[in-house]
């Protein structure tokens, strides 16, 4: 992919930086007092090793608004997206991610902005340069098909397809890289805010999105509703539904509002395990973090016929007929609704500063998971480390460590780093972290993590120096021999574990 990520040199910043004044308008042709700093284009991406291009520099995102406008047949869409944004250097060109979809219109400040195309990227030139700190509102409007599912596998992008339709049901998937197929945004967790969604349905059908239903409006054959995530919202955890389905309304601990959008002809079986699970795996992860804690005030699943299992932010999406009773109970499902509502303190909470660092989102769920299921189902947790630990050494050599996998091991390179090292690597590190410090102090780095890190991002290094703050310890050694070894570490009090 053709992509600008380097940091250009001196000399390279100052010739773009003049090509991108000459490319413009003449209003400031030369820099006045308020441009601080030499004009430049933003990067490509953030600077994630795994996904370069995710992301966009020169600028923090403040606010996004997704306007999504729904064809009568759901083959199509019109999708507006309005960035607000702070230039964090003097900007000559900026760049939002975007892939699939075909450009309408580009506007900075109200104002037609000038936009070229390369690979995955959105090139967006205002027609007048920003200044450094300078505020600004950018617009892109595309239009795009709403691919099925045969047109999401030839895409060979695993679950990270964005949007799919199937029948008369539109569910979402992003997770990591798949969230600028549906808009041009800037897709990297570590570039969240808070969101506005707003979709444009068939009447016919129910729509729902991420965060509180705030307005419904309806024309003729269309409906409208727009939804709030008032909680910083990654777009890797996006979830926008259309389908035949009910939302039933419950109340969930202190006052959490759950709803849950279920299938309409399969809502009255699949409720009551939800009603059982849900409310009681929130108490279960409080226990542990903290009274309180739970990072929404709003939770809820997107069950639907294809589904899948994500964590799409307080609207986790999953598969129907795993929660129809007999298989609720014959799969387990319980421990998946439990994996994904443990997300939204792991990931959704408190996001990865990289995407290297998802061993910090999968670990945890897998690991509060395992506690879980020895609770509920009377497993034994040791039991499961043991398996994992066993099959360490082989999974390391394979996808590389734990927190520095390697991109090309994983197929497709899409999903990177979705794979063992991420959820049961993550997991036996915290398991190994236990070990060593003890119940106390590790529930202690815990509920610390998830405190200062809330609604925010943070990454390996970060828990890592937190952990030694908390205990008291260095445990930068024996934390980094895990996270960064090639092979795995011994189990601290289980000299007989062997990888
Ligand atoms: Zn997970």
């Amino acid at each position: 992919m053709s992509r600008n990520t380097s940091t250009p040199t001196t000399a390279a910043a100052l010739a773009v930086a003049l090509l991108g004044l000459t490319a413009c308008t003449t209003a400031e042709a030369s820099p006045t007092p308020h441009t601080a700093g030499t004009l430049q284009p933003g990067t490509a991406g953030i600077g994630d090793r795994i996904h370069p291009g995710l992301g966009n520099g020169g600028y923090d995102v403040r606010h996004y608004a997704l306007d999504l406008r729904f064809a009568m047949d759901l083959k199509h869409y019109t999708a507006t997206s309005t960035v607000q944004a702070r230039a964090s250097q003097a900007l000559s060109r900026f760049n939002l991610d975007l892939t699939g979809a075909t450009v309408r219109e580009v506007t900075v400040d109200g104002r037609k902005a000038r936009w070229s195309r390369s690979g995955e990227e959105l090139q967006v030139t205002p027609d007048v340069p920003l200044r450094r700190d300078e505020r600004f509102t950018v617009r892109v409007r595309v239009q795009a098909p709403v691919l099925d599912t045969e047109q999401v596998t030839k895409l060979d992008v695993g679950a990270s397809y964005g949007m799919v339709r199937h029948g008369s049901w539109i569910q979402t998937s992003n997770q990591p890289s798949g969230a600028h197929r549906i808009a041009a945004l800037a897709d990297h967790p570590a570039q969240k805010t808070p969101a506005t969604i707003t979709v444009t349905a068939p009447t016919k059908l129910n729509s729902i999105a991420n965060g509180e239903l705030t307005a419904t409006s309806h024309h003729g054959a269309y409906t409208t509703r727009r939804f709030e995530s008032r909680q910083k919202l990654a777009t890797e955890l996006l979830q926008i539904g259309i389908g035949p389905f009910t939302v039933v309304h419950q109340q969930g601990p202190h006052g959490i509002k759950l709803r849950y959008a279920l299938p309409t002809n399969q809502a009255r079986s699949i409720e009551p395990q939800l009603n059982k699970t849900v409310p009681e795996a929130i108490r279960f992860l409080e226990q542990r973090l903290g009274q309180g804690t739970f990072p929404l005030r709003t939770y809820g699943v997107y069950a639907t016929p294809l589904g899948g299992e994500l964590e799409t932010q307080s609207l986790a999406l999953l598969a129907a007929d795993s929660l129809a009773p007999k298989a609720y109970v014959d799969n387990g499902t319980d421990t998946v609704v439990e994996h994904e509502i443990s997300h939204e303190y792991f990931g959704n909470s408190v996001s990865p500063r990289r995407w290297s660092d998802a061993w910090l989102n999968e670990g945890h769920a897998v690991y509060y998971q395992n506690l879980w299921t020895a609770r509920e189902h009377g497993t034994s947790v040791e039991d499961a480390m043991r398996g994992m630990y066993q099959d360490a050494d082989a999974n390391l050599r394979k996808e590389g460590p734990i927190a520095a996998p390697h991109r090309r091991a994983f197929q497709p390179q899409a999903m990177a780093p979705y794979g063992w090292t991420a959820y049961q690597g993550g997991a036996l590190t915290l398991y190994a972290l236990r070990q060593k410090v003890g119940e106390t102090d590790f529930q202690r780095i815990e509920r610390a993590w998830i405190r200062e890190h809330r609604d925010g991002v943070a990454g390996t290094d970060d828990y890592i120096r937190l952990a030694g703050r908390v205990t008291g310890q260095d445990l930068g050694p024996f934390l980094r021999s895990w996270l960064y070894g090639e092979k795995v570490p011994a189990m601290p009090g289980r000299p007989d574990w062997h990888a």
